[in-house]
């Protein structure tokens, strides 16, 4: 890469997060590249690296955050830009006219900022449209993260559920494994059963895709096939919205395993659309009494009608978790894995070498939103068009 750069990172703002979208030793590594880094004053605290840190690593700490955003061409976040309130001034507002932003934006549902980024002619590009090609996997902050809310979702389940995980042959009994089950074995589902299955637990799981079959075979899981759903996939790898017909159906099937399991991780979802409504209040009924459901669904509406966002809640004796935001919770390595990842991107932005970017780059194109003042990505201009 040959653009040289001030890479700013703020503190992230938004309520309970916990990352930075850069760590010292990628700092480091872009100082090598040759770029100048500016870290705010204390703002990777909250995932335990400290500004002296930052300053071994040879960046710039700063007090000013305005100062920050004045500077910088390029800004690197994890949580969309919103309202600093401290400095009374939104994220997009404060950062310089023409620079860049990298980080999660989630643009079909904050046309908002996306409409700011056009005006204040930032290159935007969000994270989460980094397309589903091996050359990308190294970028890929959604399965990174992903990954991670699998995995502390069977601890979060294991925490509370007062049943021990694994099989125990003891002094007073034998004790069989819990038993978990999975809706939707992607990125976070998959983890979630090498996880459980670690622990001790069995494990069994759905999908829509027939390709997840062998994934979850390999985790040592049983995967139950929904012989009545074809068709499933998208040309991104992602899975179809399904009919409320089938929705009905498969419902059926997962209401039959609901009753036999301990812990349900429900992980189901279709990019850019609301979740699927795999559990409902009636069936949550049937469960056993003292089992659990982590819904990671929560942030696109939840698989279960009964999750209420941010909160744990009982209902008919079963504990059911909406925290939000789960890769929050394991702020050292969520920021060292979203971290790389962003890093890979910022790379791969300028590797023909030359000053500009190569718009001719498939991850370059699929992600970037806003750019010379307009909107590049169709989907979200045809979205944002519609309001
Ligand atoms: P996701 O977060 O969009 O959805 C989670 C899972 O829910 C998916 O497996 C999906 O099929 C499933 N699902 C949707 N509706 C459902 C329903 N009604 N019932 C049951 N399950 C339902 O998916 P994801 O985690 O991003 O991954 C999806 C696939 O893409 C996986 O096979 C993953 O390995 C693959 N992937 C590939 C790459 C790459 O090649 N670079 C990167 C990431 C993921």
């Amino acid at each position: 890469m040959n653009k040289k750069f001030k890479i700013g990172v703020p503190k992230e703002i938004y309520q309970g997060e916990t990352r930075i979208a850069l760590v010292p030793k990628m700092a480091a590594q872009l100082k090598k590249d040759g770029h100048e880094i500016l870290i705010e004053i204390n703002a990777g605290e909250s995932a335990f690296f400290s500004n002296i840190e930052y300053e071994q690593a040879g960046a710039a700490v700063i007090q000013d955050v305005q100062c920050l955003y004045s500077e910088a061409d390029a800004i690197l976040k994890v949580q969309p830009p919103q309202k600093n309130v401290a400095a009374e001034k939104h994220e997009v507002e404060m950062m310089k006219q023409g620079s860049i932003y990298i980080g999660f934006l989630d643009p079909m549902r904050r046309s908002d900022i996306v409409q700011q980024m056009k005006e204040r002619n930032i290159t935007s590009f969000a994270l989460e449209y980094i397309p589903r090609i091996a050359r990308a996997q190294s970028m890929d902050a959604l399965s990174s993260m992903a990954s991670i809310a699998g995995y502390r979702a069977v601890l979060i389940a294991a925490n509370h559920l007062g049943k021990f995980f694994p099989f125990m042959m003891t002094a007073a009994g034998t004790i069989p494994p819990a038993k978990v089950l999975v809706l939707g074995s992607g990125v976070a589902g998959l983890q979630a059963i090498a996880t459980a299955r670690r622990l001790g637990a069995n494990a069994e799981a759905f999908d829509v895709r027939p390709a997840a079959r062998e994934q979850v075979e390999s985790l040592g899981a049983q995967f139950i096939g929904l012989e009545f759903i074809k068709d499933t996939e998208t040309t991104s790898g992602y899975a179809k919205e399904l009919s409320d017909d089938l929705l009905k159906k498969e419902r059926e099937v997962i209401g039959h395993r609901l009753t036999l399991n301990n812990v349900v991780i429900a992980a189901a979802q279709t990019f850019g659309k609301k979740a699927p409504i795999l559990i409902t209040g009636e069936m949550v009924k049937h469960m056993k009494k003292g089992s659990i459901i982590i819904d990671l669904a929560v942030e696109q509406g939840g698989n279960c009608e009964l999750t209420e966002a941010g909160k744990n809640i009982m209902k008919y004796d079963v504990h059911i978790c909406g925290t939000m935001n789960l890769p929050a919770t394991l702020p050292i390595d969520a920021s060292n894995m979203y971290s790389r990842n962003i890093t890979n991107f910022l790379r791969n932005l300028y590797k023909t070498g030359d000053k500009t970017i190569d718009f001719e780059d498939e991850i370059t194109r699929n992600t970037c939103i806003t750019h010379k003042g307009e909107i590049v990505n169709e989907m979200v201009r045809q979205a944002l068009k519609k309001g």
